[in-house]
């Protein structure tokens, strides 16, 4: 479970009333369970059920079970997708290791509204699920061209094109960041004003045309591969 650090060995953890609805009726836990918690920052920790009802479940820390370990630092950027495709992103890219996940409003976007609550509930349970001991940051929906006009000067860019005339991604290390287009893909504008920035390189995902969320998973795939 991930909970709000910081943690240390006896600590004391009172969990939210979704997740205390969670150990004491879901999985019908009782006082003296085990279970493993993280917050982010402090690694894994084997904690007890201390205190238990239907609504409040308090947790005692035991001991650490796992270091923090080391994350890539990537960042997914990518057009805002309808609700249940932009949430399978978020899921997605949780899973394969970012660290920041970035909205963006392009000419062609379809969607102009985010919940940013449900996305980053989205993305604990999807690094409780995985066992990922980090939850990436969600950001607010941001026009494209605004992102890139503050775009950091260390981080190499991704853009990923369909149209065939970029060499493949391939596997990446230290800073970098993926940027998938909207269902219509990005306008000719839109890739000219982007590729005017040095940090930029654009890259193919293979042969076929992606669906966008396909095209998300299947970048972050070939760029964290050697990253686990
Ligand atoms: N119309 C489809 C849809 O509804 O999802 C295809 C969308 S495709 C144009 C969306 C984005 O996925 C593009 O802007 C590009 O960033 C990325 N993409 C898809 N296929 C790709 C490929 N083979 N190589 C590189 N990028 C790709």
């Amino acid at each position: 479970l991930y909970v709000p650090g910081p943690l240390a060995a006896g600590g004391e953890i009172a969990l939210s009333e979704a997740q205390s609805h969670y150990i004491a009726t879901v999985m019908r836990a009782a006082e003296g369970d085990a279970l493993r918690v993280f917050d982010g920052a402090s690694g894994e920790w084997r904690a007890a059920v201390s205190k238990l009802s239907r609504k409040a479940v308090t947790l005692t820390l035991i001991e650490q079970t796992r270091p923090q370990a080391p994350e890539p630092d990537a960042w997914l950027c990518f057009a805002l997708l309808k609700r249940a495709k932009t949430d399978m992103v978020v899921e997605k890219a949780t899973e394969l290791g970012v660290s920041v996940i970035q909205p963006i409003i392009t000419a062609r976007t379809n969607a102009d509204h985010v919940n940013l609550d449900r996305l980053r509930a989205i993305a604990i349970e999807a690094a409780e699920q995985c066992e990922r001991l980090a939850v990436p940051e969600i950001r607010a929906p941001l026009p494209v061209g605004r992102l890139m006009a503050q775009w950091p000067e260390d981080r190499p860019l991704f853009i990923a094109d369909e149209r065939r005339t970029a060499g493949l991604l391939g596997p990446v290390t230290g800073k970098s960041a993926l940027m998938v287009g909207p269902e219509g893909g990005f306008t000719e504008a839109e890739l000219e004003a982007i590729g005017r920035i040095p940090q930029v390189t654009r890259v193919s995902l293979g042969a076929r045309i992606l669906r966008a969320e396909t095209a998300a998973i299947a970048g972050l795939t070939l760029q964290l591969a050697a990253q686990s």
